[in-house]
Formats: structure tokens, sequence, C-alpha cells
């Protein structure tokens, strides 16, 4: 057998190395390094393949985050509601900007921001909801933009996760995760579903005004060259990272569906297994049950393969994996708010009984484009003598 790897970056190169090398070489030998040809082929070629009117390249997926945020013009003490179950860059740049993050609980089976928590924490000065699509899986759309047009609230996507997801609406709509709030950010961080070769990172928005203040924002904020009108960054996609995304773009409906499949073998195998739930997955217009994974449709695409194990020493699985050569990862072990940089005193623990739960009884299971049946079937065997033993 393989060696089993989380993320199987090697081995996905091995495929597209042709195509990579001369492409990155191409790159070298036009010297266009900052701003290239490449960089402005990629942003269309994403533009065409969200449906979205706008994506404007950066440096990181945090920078995006931070970016849309400068670019919807929210000011100190305005309140953004986000997840208190997700990675702490979206909380980070929040408090980064002197807004006020306001963290609210997830829902106990797709692991997203759960709207009635949303509404609940609304007040006079909430300005915007950042729901993060966790794992690959959009969070519930319909009811979150819904939340904002009453409220007249911006929305944010945190799409780093989920690139290339669908998300069907309520009225059979379909759109890609990223084109639905009003702008929304990703991350081509190595191990994303799109990764690059090094950092890189997105900000798409359908809307010309916000896509143009945005652009002068990454720069410094220039609108005129020397002319700096507003407060700016410096943040840039380079062509190197652009040209190898390019490589990758068309292919990743392609990476999703083999994330996909692996989750569907994964699902079989631990299902009616006791003391394991499985990824629900359950999207509007999905003929899904509730513990199946859809494979009608791409509404998930699985940028993790994330367990709950209950009635189970959950730190004693990971050490009994890691042992038999299965590397796991446990995401995310503490809630946003009980971390140090983000305690605030409006915070009641009873407030987050389902992240409370969850941060002791997730564990995410190794999923890349290249799992081979081999691997799963012995990642399945070894989780499932542990759990049943
Ligand atoms: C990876 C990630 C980010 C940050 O992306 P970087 O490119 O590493 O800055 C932000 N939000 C979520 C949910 C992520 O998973």
């Amino acid at each position: 057998m393989k060696k089993i790897q989380m993320v199987d970056l090697k081995g996905q190169y091995e495929e597209i190395k042709e195509q990579v090398d001369s492409s990155v070489l191409n790159v070298i030998n036009s010297t266009a390094f900052i701003n290239g040809p490449e960089v402005h082929s990629f942003q269309k070629e994403l533009e065409d393949y969200l449906q979205v009117k706008h994506v404007i390249p950066c440096a990181n997926g945090t920078d995006a985050l931070q970016i849309a945020m400068m670019g919807l013009g929210l000011e100190p003490g305005d309140e953004v509601i986000t997840a208190d179950f997700t990675f702490a860059a979206t909380v980070e740049v929040i408090a980064l900007l002197k807004l006020t993050p306001v963290l609210v609980d997830v829902e106990p089976n797709s692991f997203n921001i759960d709207p009635e928590a949303i509404k609940k924490a609304i007040t006079s000065k909430t300005k915007a909801i950042v729901p993060v699509h966790l794992f690959g899986q959009s969070a519930n759309m319909d009811v979150i933009m819904q939340i904002a047009k009453e409220h007249n609230l911006y929305v944010i996507e945190d799409n780093a996760q989920g690139i290339g997801a669908n998300y069907k609406f309520a009225n059979g709509q379909v759109a890609k995760t990223g084109a639905i709030g009003h702008v929304a950010s990703t991350s081509f961080f190595p191990s994303k579903n799109l990764g690059c070769y090094g950092d890189g990172g997105a900000i798409f928005t359908n809307d010309d005004d916000l896509a143009h203040t945005i652009r002068g924002v990454v720069n410094h904020g220039m609108y005129k060259r020397y002319h700096h009108d507003v407060v700016g960054v410096n943040s840039r996609l380079d062509s190197i990272q652009a040209t190898i995304l390019r490589t990758k773009l068309p292919k990743l409906d392609g990476y999703n569906t083999a994330r996909r499949t692996a989750a569907i073998k994964y699902n079989k195998a631990f299902a009616g297994i006791e003391n394991i739930i499985t990824p629900r997955v359950k999207g509007n217009g999905c003929n899904t049950n509730e513990n199946t994974v859809c494979d009608s449709c791409d509404c998930h695409v699985f940028h993790q393969y994330t367990l709950r194990v209950v009635n189970t020493d959950r730190d004693a699985l990971v050490k009994h994996l890691n042992d038999n050569g299965i590397p796991c990862g446990v995401y995310y072990p503490i809630p946003l708010h009980s971390q140090k940089a983000y305690q605030d005193t409006r915070y009641n623990e009873a407030d987050f009984p389902v992240t409370n739960q969850l941060v002791k009884e997730v564990i995410s299971l190794p999923m890349h484009t290249e799992l081979d049946d081999e691997q799963i079937d012995f990642i399945t065997k070894t989780v499932i003598d542990f759990v049943t033993q």
C-alpha cells in the first residue's frame, strides 16, 4: 500500500508536472512576475467558472477577507457575526480592523453557522454576516440572505474551503458558493481544493462599484498611479502562482469529484457503525437521506472529511490512527470564543452548546484527490476496530 498522506500534493503534481513545469518556466522567461498576463487570464477564467462578474486576485485568503471588509467600508465598532467553529482567520481580520466580532454557534450536522443563532445575535450595530462554507459544504444561504435582506446587512462568504461547490436554492436556482453574497473570499493555500504552490487568494463580487473600490484597496489605495485615495494594502497574486492555478482550474471539478468519491466510500464503510456520525449532506433539493453523502450533485466538495465520534476517546483514536501510519486532523480543537485573543465577557458558554461538543468529537480523515481503495479500506477498518472495541 502507498504511504497514506493527509493531503497528497506530490501525487497530484506528478499528474500535471509537464504542464506546470513548462508554464512556470514561461513566466520566468517572460519576467512578468507581478500583475502579468497570467494573472489577468486566471482572473477571467475564474470569473467564467464561478459565474461571477469580478474576481480580484490577492496574496492569500486571510488578506481576501480583510480586503473585502475594507472594501465594504466597515468602521470600528461595527459588529460582524461569524461562526464560533472555524479557522481563526475569519475572526482575526474582523478584530484587526477594530470591528467587533460576534461569534455564534453552528449546526451539529452541517458544522455551519446556525441561522437561528445569527438572528439572536443581531443588534443595531450589526453590519455584516460572514458565513464560512466549512469543510466544503455551503452554509444555509437561503436563510442567511433572507436575514441579511431583512436587516440590511452585508454577507461576506468565506469560501476558502468551498471552491467549486454548488448551492441549490429552495427555488431550484443553482449558484457556486462565493457568488451568492455581496462579496466573497477564497484561499489558494496548497492544501485547499484549488491550491497553488505557495500563497494566494481572491475576492469575488458581482457589484461593479465594490469591485472598483477593492481593486484600489489591494494596490495601496491607488486608483490613479501615485494618487492614494484610500488607505490600502499591498496584496497580490504572483504570476507563477497564477499560471499554476490556470493549469489546475480546468481540473477542479474532477478533483472535487475524486474527493466526493472518496467521501462516499468512507460513508458506506461507516454506515451503521455505532459511535460514528458521518458527515451529512442535505442541501435543498438534494436527493439525500439524513446520513448519506449526496452522490448526485456537487453541493459538498469535501475540503475535509470530518467524522464525529461519540462515546469514544477521540484523542486516543487520533493516537491509534497515527500509530498505524494514518495521518488525521482535529479541525478545530478549541472554540474561537475560548481562544485567548478572542475572549469577550459578553459571551456565555450556554450560547455555544454545539461548538463546545464538536470540538471534543470531530476528527478529519485523510482527504485528497489521490486516495485509493486499498488506503480507504485500511483507514476505515482501523477506525472501526477502535470505536467498536
Ligand atoms: C485557509 C482558510 C483561510 C485563510 O486562508 P490563507 O490563504 O491561509 O490566508 C480563511 N478561512 C478559512 C475558513 C480557511 O480554511
